[in-house]
């Protein structure tokens, strides 16, 4: 392992300055360990990535937005950091061809009509497209199949030839409890959970560094270091180490960059378990207008009388491919933010960055009943981050696959008391793919190391 008298020594090195890297972090820190924090990229945050700009007086949020459901871990940071929630209780509203009509608020009730029959099936687990080819309910329910459908592949980001139809029945909707309902969203950006964490760490984390190897023994780790443009660095060596790498860079072959190596290996049946998660992958457009063209010039085919447009919080396209667009509500301010998850946002990324705004910039203005010319001219900018073609996250959040039902519990467990593992993917509590599951399971590793420590 190197010359190990002149290596840096802490007691927990964290590889990933994420959520989950900082919560563990953070916790390890306050129980007098110490911890050193190293993070590839030249920012902290990971999948939280707020910017701002000129144009407009609101955040961006070029990866995570939205607290979904009940959310305490989140709240309690957002609390001690002076941030603050706001709850989303805007309207939904449909464009279609011919109309644009508020939703009949029964979205949840639809899904439900599917995911019901999913938590009746029986037998091995099968995928998610598996279930929906048995036709459950019939020719009568195929609009909420297909509905069905474009919420796991818009909201879980997931392939439903992939998904685990058992996962999504245990907790893939949330059904009519409406605490699981709720949305809300951080009204300075969600970029204030990372940074109140790192915060209060006595030391900040180390930015640019790459882990490329952890060589390990019990109680013993050494992280072989190099910076982004290829340049070593210092080993540091510790007594255990808390890996928070997205799911798809732990799994990444050895010469990929971002990829990790083992030295020795991880056991096979670790790697066997992190086959039957899957990474999804999304594409998130922001388009920054110069007013809110859907209230100055709202769609022509809506009916006389109609409600204004003025709380729309959600907008359904029946065209165009993007399953859901939102605005800023209950802030007013002129953007849009398109969506698209799962296989679909998959090929229109593999079309580069002006094609992809180009698409949807001409999609938004048909769901907005517009020409294209006369909504291209309320356009000021549009943001996007590739998550896929991003090597420190080769995706955007991880969904369960057939059989992995397990594998977040099982991948949770640490490797003879000295590798950890945290992240969204190994939340065990079914909140895998958000802040609030990557917050727990960062402080759950935490807990983990200080019962081994001591
Ligand atoms: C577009 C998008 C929208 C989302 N929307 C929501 C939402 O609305 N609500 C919600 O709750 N969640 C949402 N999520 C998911 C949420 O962002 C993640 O679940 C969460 O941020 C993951 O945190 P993490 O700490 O597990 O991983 P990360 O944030 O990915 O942290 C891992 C860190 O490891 C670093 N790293 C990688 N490789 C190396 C290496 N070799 N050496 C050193 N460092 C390395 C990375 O740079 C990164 O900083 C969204 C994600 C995306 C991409």
């Amino acid at each position: 392992m190197g010359k190990r008298e002149s290596l840096r020594r802490v007691d927990v090195a964290i590889v990933g300055a994420g959520v989950a890297g900082l919560a563990a972090a953070r916790d390890l820190a306050e129980h007098g360990f110490t911890v050193e924090v190293l993070e590839a990229r030249d920012r902290i945050g990971g999948r939280v990535f707020t910017t701002w700009t000129d144009a407009i007086a609101h955040p961006i949020e070029l990866g995570a937005e939205f607290l979904h459901g009940d959310t305490p871990e989140t709240d309690r940071i957002s609390r001690e950091a002076g941030a603050t929630i706001l709850d989303i209780e805007g309207d939904r509203w449909y464009s279609e061809r011919t109309r644009f009509r508020p939703s009949p608020d029964d979205f949840f009730e639809k899904l439900d009509i599917i995911m019901k029959r999913l938590k009746k099936l029986k037998g091995p687990d099968v995928s998610f497209g598996e279930f929906l080819d048995t036709m459950p309910g019939g020719r009568r329910f195929a609009r909420e199949r297909a509905l069905a459908r474009q919420w796991v592949q818009g909201f879980h980001a997931a392939e439903p030839a992939l998904a685990s139809a058992r996962a999504l029945a245990d907790g893939g909707s949330p059904g009519d409890d409406e605490e699981e309902q709720r949305q809300a969203r951080l009204a300075d950006g969600y970029s204030a959970i990372p940074d109140h964490l790192a915060s209060a760490l006595p030391r900040a984390p180390r930015l640019g560094t790459v882990v490329t190897e952890v060589a390990w023994s019990r109680g013993d780790v050494e992280l072989t270091l190099r910076s982004t443009s290829g340049r070593a660095l210092p080993s540091l060596a510790a007594r255990a180490v808390v890996v928070t790498v997205p799911l798809s860079v732990l799994k990444a072959p050895r010469d990929v960059e971002g990829s990790i190596v083992f030295a020795p290996e991880l056991p096979v049946a670790r790697r066997e378990e992190m086959g039957r998660l899957e990474m999804g992958h999304v594409l998130r457009l922001s388009v920054v207008l110069d007013e809110r063209v859907w209230i100055t010039d709202p769609p022509r085919v809506m009916k006389a009388g109609e409600k204004s447009l003025r709380s729309m919080a959600f907008l359904h396209p029946a065209r165009g491919g993007m399953p859901v667009v939102w605005t800023t509500y209950p802030v007013e301010a002129p953007m849009l933010i398109a969506w698209m998850g799962g296989p679909a946002a998959v090929a229109l990324q593999r079309e580069g960055r002006p094609a992809i705004e180009q698409r949807i910039v001409r999609a938004l203005a048909e769901t907005l009943h517009m020409t294209p010319r006369r909504f291209d001219k309320h356009v000021v900018a549009c943001h996007l981050h590739d998550w896929t073609a991003d090597p420190y996250s080769q995706g955007a959040y991880s969904y369960v696959g057939v059989g992995g039902t397990e594998s977040a519990v099982a991948l949770a467990r640490p490797v003879q008391g000295t590798l950890f593992f945290a992240g969204e993917a190994y939340d065990s509590e079914g909140r895998n793919g958000t802040v609030e599951g990557a917050l727990g399971s960062g402080r759950k590793a935490a807990r983990q190391v200080r019962r081994v420590l001591g």
